[in-house]
């Protein structure tokens, strides 16, 4: 059976969470740490935490994907911007500490002007600051579409950061589909392709999760702009071949399609239906 789910709201809570990814038919699911604008945490309420943990161990939910602030630059040149990635990153890891199953994914990061090279020795720099050896989170690189100065929008780039960091055990790959299909990796025409590459540049080992998005703008337009699945560039088929790949299917899909929640559960029950489906 697929581990699939889709990005939810944390306002109310992690056991609401799991509530809600139940009633999708879902069993794992992404939320925001924080306001994604990277303002203060909520208060750690270890009660919902706990009631979460249980819950998810009696239905069979997880793992988890929590996702960092996408505002947060670790690539800044700006040492009170970096300082503030790391300061809010370091809090997010030690609440997470609590639930049984979860990834902390966050995007690496953009250059602004100072060069790839620069961005990424920064990057693992906080990466090296904010690991420690005794957290059971396992942080992961999202793969980035290269808008802007996105660092990350290759797998050599995403090599790079984790050849420098002196944990690299605690490092995986969040793969998302929209964002590699932008960064120039033809997923729809070349799947095993793509991942051969992935495997030879990063080592299939470290991937741990998958972005499902379809995306709204062509092969390799370097822009980041979701679609529903089977209704953009990507089409059907593609996902068809991911929810299907001997080795993807064992992953954690996540959505972040643009829906409501009766979307996603359509989208879910698609993606199920699509993948025990008979040849
Ligand atoms: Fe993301
Ligand atoms: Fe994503
Ligand atoms: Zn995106």
């Amino acid at each position: 059976m697929l581990t699939i789910g889709c990005h939810l709201s944390s306002a109310k809570g992690y056991l609401a969470m799991g509530k809600q990814a139940k009633a999708l038919n879902a069993n794992t699911f992404q939320f925001f740490t924080r306001n994604p604008r990277g303002s203060k945490a909520k208060p750690v309420n270890e009660a919902d935490m706990e009631a979460y943990s249980s819950f998810a161990r009696q239905h069979g939910i997880g793992p988890l994907v929590a996702h960092a602030p996408y505002t947060l630059n670790p690539a800044s040149a700006d040492p009170g911007l970096r300082d503030f990635a790391l300061r809010v990153m370091a809090e997010d890891l030690a609440t997470l500490e609590r639930l049984p199953a979860v990834y902390y994914n966050f995007h690496p990061g953009c250059h602004v002007g100072q060069g790839i090279e620069a961005g990424i020795a920064w990057i693992a720099q906080a990466l090296n600051r904010l690991i420690a050896p005794e957290q059971r989170t396992i942080v992961l690189l999202e793969t980035m579409s290269g808008k802007g100065s996105e660092i990350g929008s290759s797998f050599e780039e995403l090599a790079e950061i984790i050849r420098r960091v002196e944990r690299p055990d605690k490092l995986g790959v969040c793969l998302d589909t929209c964002h590699v299909y932008s960064a120039g990796y033809d997923i729809r025409n070349d799947l095993d392709g793509v991942l051969e590459q992935f495997d030879r540049v990063l080592g299939m080992e470290r991937l741990k999760a998958i972005h499902l998005n379809d995306s709204m703008t062509p092969f390799a337009s370097r822009k980041d702009r979701h679609e529903k699945i089977g209704q953009g560039s990507l089409g059907m088929t593609a996902f068809e071949q991911i929810v299907r790949h001997p080795i993807l299917k064992m992953l954690p899909f996540e959505l972040e399609t643009p829906n409501e929640l009766d979307g996603y559960a359509a989208e879910i029950a698609l993606l199920r239906a699509r993948a025990e489906k008979e040849e």
